[in-house]
């Protein structure tokens, strides 16, 4: 199954999906959407992700990190946990974690300090940063001055005018990640969409939430991201196999998703075995490039 869509974030392991969790996966590979981005939220949250993405390799992926929302739930020993995870294959990225300033059910100096310690975590890991910013531009920005120089990531539903946008994009390993509120009217969000450069551009549905328009879905999954996809190709005046190429390349590139987490680690051993050879682990990279890096479930 050839990948059409990534969707870059999706809370599958959320209990919204207890009752169809396979279906909807499945419901999604079938369309073309053969990679998912699970970002955990808390540690139950992150470890759940990264069951789920062994129990799909190739097809789902996990992030680790605490929400704003649960930053009081945040401690050095979860820092610890989250720093063991990020050693599997299956985790591409720390996060979500960021500064939500609107619901503020944590604390501004709490959130702030979590933010910081992720921060760390992403750089120690070398993983990208999945970010969430919500009324919290300001200090979202001054802390990545201080602290995220060199890191890599995205500001996921990105939800800023075209001035916020480019100050994420001043941070050059960042991207902007559009989900269903692109979709919707009364918003900046179709000029960001039409400024952002097409290589720092992915798609997402931040299932269950967020809808687009116009579904009547109580519940949002994977499968939607299509309609994101959709008005992103006509925002741009592009095709939708275009938009979703070049998405997909992106999501891609950023997570490191084209390598079957399982091959990865058969390679990476083999690599150990043939000690410095660097023709062979090229020769591994091209074969799994070869293949396309796709599995099946
Ligand atoms: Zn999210």
């Amino acid at each position: 199954m050839p990948c059409l869509l990534v969707d870059s974030h999706a809370h599958i392991d959320t209990p919204r999906f207890n009752a169809d969790r396979e279906d909807v996966i499945s419901a999604a590979f079938e369309a073309g959407i053969t990679r998912i981005v699970d970002p955990g939220c808390d540690l139950d949250s992150s470890r759940f992700a990264l069951s789920l993405a062994k129990a799909h390799p190739g097809v789902v992926f996990a992030g680790v990190g605490t929400h704003p929302h649960d930053a009081t739930t945040y401690s050095d020993e979860v820092g610890t946990c989250y720093r063991e995870m990020a050693q599997e294959a299956e985790v591409v990225a720390i996060g979500e974690f960021g500064l939500d300033y609107f619901r503020m059910l944590s604390p501004r100096y709490v959130q702030r300090a979590v933010f910081c310690e992720h921060l760390q975590i992403a750089r120690d890991c070398d993983l990208p940063c999945i970010i969430h910013v919500r009324d919290s531009h300001d200090d979202v920005i001054e802390l990545l001055r201080a602290h995220g120089q060199g890191l890599r990531g995205v500001f996921h539903c990105f939800s800023g005018n075209v001035a916020q946008a480019e100050e994420c994009l001043a941070f050059s390993g960042f991207m902007l990640s559009f989900a269903g509120p692109l979709t919707r009217q009364g918003n900046a969000l179709p000029e960001v969409a039409r400024m952002a450069p097409l290589d720092r551009i992915l798609v997402e549905t931040d299932s269950p939430y967020l809808v687009p328009q116009p579904l009547r879905a109580k519940r949002n999954e994977p499968l939607f991201v299509k309609h994101v996809a959709e008005k992103l190709a006509e925002i741009r005046d592009m095709t939708f196999e275009e938009i979703a190429q070049v998405t997909t390349a992106n999501a891609i590139r950023l997570f490191s998703l084209d390598t079957d987490p399982s091959r990865q680690r058969r390679s990476e051993s083999e690599q150990r075995q043939i000690g410095n050879d660097a023709g062979a682990s090229t020769a591994t990279q091209s074969a799994n490039l070869q293949d396309g890096g796709e599995s099946t479930q």
